[in-house]
């Protein structure tokens, strides 16, 4: 007999426009998993019963996106690092213990890792802009990769001052208006909303980074921002969001389904495809 089919969702509210079901049941097909990944709608007010009755509801486990990234750690068992960033996005079930993790990331890092191999040799600084859920994944991989100088450059500078708190010294909070920190940047990471679709433009001129210099974009709605546009204009190799929204969804995969997927071209056509059938619509939920 066949073991049952497993079952997985991407819990939201909203979750219409989440791209995880496209790469879970594309990697569930490649593979010939007999099993199921589906959205749910959950909204604020009922998460913490939805996540308690997970099991029961037949799933072994879920991706989690806005807005319950910070109610899903409270509601599991959480990891080390899903603590540390403080958010958690992969739920699973372990023997009846609801466990949580952070695979933003290892998605930032793997993405880097593919598209800029070596991006952390000898790197010295690196520049994050933004101080929202996303940022603090970042400075966490960062900070774990052994990066001694994190410049935090945030609208709210106040936030800045709360990731020095929480990830210690190597964060260096600064003025948003503070652009001398991009001249001796091996690294300039775009962790804010800005330049995705609906929102405005980032007001960031590239030229004063040196041409060793490495961008990655979080973004992935437009697929190339004006900030990746003008990186690679200028010579810089570049990481994009989409690559990093690949990556991040290999563990829960691997958790849920007992198998590590591959990150492939095809992958990304399918979900390039669906981006570009969908571009006038603001998107950048996991
Ligand atoms: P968030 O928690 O809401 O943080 C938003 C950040 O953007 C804050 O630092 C905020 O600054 C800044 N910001 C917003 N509007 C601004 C403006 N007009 N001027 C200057 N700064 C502004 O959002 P998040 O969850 O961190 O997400 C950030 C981005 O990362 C989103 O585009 C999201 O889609 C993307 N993301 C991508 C992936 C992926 O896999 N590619 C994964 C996670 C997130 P203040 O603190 O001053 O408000």
């Amino acid at each position: 007999m066949s073991a049952p089919a497993r079952a997985a969702c991407v819990v939201g509210w909203p979750v219409a426009h989440s791209r995880s079901p496209l790469i879970h049941n594309y990697w569930l097909k490649r593979y010939g998993i007999a099993g199921e990944y589906r959205r749910e709608a959950v909204p604020p007010e009922q998460f913490a019963d939805f996540a308690r009755a997970l099991a029961a509801r037949g799933y072994v486990g879920a991706n989690v996106t806005v807005p319950h990234k910070a109610a899903a750690l409270a509601a599991s068992q959480p990891d080390e690092r899903a603590r540390a960033v403080g958010a958690a996005n992969t739920l699973w079930l372990d023997r009846g213990v609801l466990r949580a993790t952070n695979t933003d990331v290892e998605g930032f890092l793997d993405n880097l890792d593919a598209c800029t191999p070596q991006w952390d040799r000898g790197l010295g600084k690196a520049v994050v802009l933004g101080a929202g859920g996303a940022a603090r994944g970042v400075i966490c991989g960062l900070i774990g990769r052994g990066v001694a100088h994190v410049t935090v450059v945030n609208r709210t500078r106040r936030r800045a001052e709360v990731l020095r708190r929480r990830f210690g010294k190597a964060v260096h909070p600064v003025d948003w208006a503070d652009t001398s920190v991009l001249a001796d940047a091996g690294l300039l990471v775009n962790a804010t909303t800005l330049g995705m679709a609906g929102q405005p433009e980032l007001p960031l001129d590239v030229r004063p980074l040196p041409g060793h210099a490495v961008v990655a974009e979080l973004v992935y709605v437009p697929l190339v921002t004006p900030l990746l546009r003008a990186a690679r204009a200028r010579g810089l190799r570049t990481a994009d969001g989409l690559g990093m929204l690949m990556y991040q969804a290999v563990r829960g995969f691997a958790l849920w389904f007992g198998r590590v997927p591959e990150v492939t071209a095809e992958l990304r056509a399918l979900l390039e495809a669906d981006l570009g059938a969908s571009a006038d619509q603001a998107g950048g939920i996991t």
